[in-house]
């Protein structure tokens, strides 16, 4: 177990910072928001580490349940203000690895990492559907010689709401003249929730796929439709021999607005709201970037909801949970943070990855604040900009 020969849980001294208020609003750890229990929160899985390393307990599903509800959102690691912020998530990681060893790992995890491995996708989709989103776009297959990847992974892939994501910024980067094309049917998963969920062995595989496919196609540079695809590729990648250039679409779309290759001057009238994505944030410090974009956008009034930045309430997708469904309901994160959004008074919740807007459009309905608030992804809110 890794956790035996690194200690990282002990450097948690569990002084309570992770489970405190910010602001006015819920708690910042989306699994202790819900579930309102020790074990659910960071400090708690730092215990349950010590009790299973100094085998005073074994691993079983009640821990396995609180250990796999954690969405990896790192808003505990801003607030924790000992040694354990730079190790937490490694253990969350060796923690699942263990219930995995164990056999232990709650139905829709396991499902999870099945469908993955033997369908490609945590759906079983069809991987010669993969690319069918891109249809009737002008999208075409990547070649030798463009300058980019367009990487759009599985919830951009198969996801009807998040389609739309993966269209409109792929419509923008076709009316900029960008050089790119896309894997189709071809792409593999980029395995940052495999990774997550401690399936350490198909994460290797996966990124085995990707490398070969990089390699045989000469791609050295990839934009990704999504920040957990931005995030693994850029820091998990290169430890395993695949070293591209990866951005994340917003910085491209920042880079051809302010180069004046797309042109925004229409604007739109709209008092806009930014649900910062955990991945680029709190996992990759990016939270200007968004915020550029929607600045540079006439008519727009950007509006900030109490927890954002650093101290931004993840809407509950991360560490696999967009499918694991650990952290649902109404008292569930996705649910809390539209209505904070709707506090605003924004008419536009723009969000920047497609789990968000998988997770966030869903709690829109079940809040019935649809016609209140509606979620856009800042692609379709710079397209609605464009002459
Ligand atoms: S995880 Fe960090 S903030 Fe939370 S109790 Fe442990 S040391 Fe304190
Ligand atoms: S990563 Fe997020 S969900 Fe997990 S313990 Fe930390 S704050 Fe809670």
């Amino acid at each position: 177990m890794a956790l035996i020969d690194h200690k990282e849980h002990l450097s948690c001294t569990r002084c309570g910072q992770c489970r405190h208020f910010v602001g006015s609003w819920t708690r910042s750890c989306p699994s202790g928001t819900k579930y309102i229990s020790e074990p659910y929160y960071s400090s708690g899985r730092a215990w349950l580490a010590e009790v299973l390393v100094e085998g005073r307990a074994e691993m079983d599903r009640k821990m396995a349940g609180s250990i796999y509800s954690c969405a990896m959102c790192r808003a505990c690691t801003e607030m924790c203000p000992m040694e354990y912020q730079n190790h937490a998530m490694d253990v969350v990681e060796a923690l699942r690895e263990e219930a995995i060893e164990a056999g232990v790992v709650p139905p829709t995890v396991r499902d999870f990492l099945k469908n993955v491995h033997t369908s490609g996708n945590p759906w079983k989709e069809p991987q010669d559907a993969r690319g069918d989103w891109a249809e009737g776009t002008g999208i075409r297959l990547y070649e030798a010689g463009d300058d980019f990847l367009y990487y759009v992974g599985c919830v951009g892939s198969y996801d009807e709401r998040s389609q739309v994501n993966a269209r409109t910024v792929g419509a923008l980067l076709l009316r900029a003249g960008c050089s790119f094309g896309i894997l189709g049917n071809q792409e593999v998963c980029d395995g940052n929730e495999v990774k997550h969920l401690g399936e350490m062995g198909l994460f290797e595989h996966l990124v085995k796929e990707q490398s070969r496919i990089f390699g045989e196609r000469g791609v050295r540079k990839v934009v990704t439709l999504s920040p957990h695809a931005f995030h693994t590729m850029k820091n998990d990648y290169p430890a395993h021999g695949v070293d591209v250039e990866v951005m994340h679409y917003t910085h491209l779309l920042r880079d051809l607005i302010e180069a004046g290759k797309l042109d925004v001057s229409k604007g739109l009238e709209a008092r806009v709201t930014f649900h910062d994505p955990c991945y680029l944030g709190r996992w990759n410090q990016e939270y200007d970037v968004p915020r550029q974009i929607l600045s540079a956008l006439p008519g727009i009034e950007l509006v900030e909801m109490e927890r954002n930045r650093e101290t931004s309430f993840c809407c509950g997708g991360g560490g696999g949970n967009f499918a694991t469904d650990l952290l649902a309901g109404r008292e569930g994160p996705a649910c809390l943070r539209v209505r904070e959004a709707e506090e605003t008074g924004a008419t536009i919740l723009a969000v920047a990855c497609p789990i968000c807007t998988k997770m966030l459009s869903d709690a829109l309905k079940t809040e019935g604040l649809e016609e209140t608030i509606r979620l856009a992804d800042i692609s379709e809110i710079v397209l609605e900009a464009c002459p």
